[in-house]
């Protein structure tokens, strides 16, 4: 079985990107009507936006072949690849380590 890890990215166009730039520029907009206090406030609502627009921005592909993959699925549908997550790909590395170091363990006992 192959295994491939899910790459997170974000995408620079659309909605997501749009709230973001909002977010960014929600500050100073209210600071010119507002002064200090409408800067503070605009800094609280451009920061929703901000949060809302990267969680919209972001998707999932597969390492494997590139292709954009649900981040639910936990393989992918375009390479067959069972998607593990960084952590499993780490633990998958310690298991590999432990029987190797066993086997020289036991080689030279
Ligand atoms: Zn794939």
């Amino acid at each position: 079985m192959k295994y491939t890890i899910r790459k997170q990215k974000a995408y620079f166009t659309g909605y997501g990107s749009t709230m973001q730039f909002s977010g960014m520029v929600t500050p100073f907009v209210f600071a010119m009507y507002g002064g200090a206090i409408g800067f503070f406030v605009g800094l609280i609502i451009g920061g929703c936006f901000l949060f809302i627009g990267s969680k919209q921005a972001i998707y999932y592909v597969c390492s494997g072949c590139g292709n954009e993959i649900d981040k639910k699925q936990d393989y992918c549908p375009h390479c067959q690849s069972h998607i593990i997550t960084w952590l499993q790909q780490f633990k998958h590395l310690l298991v590999l380590l432990s029987q190797q170091s066993r086997k020289l363990l036991n080689h030279h006992g």
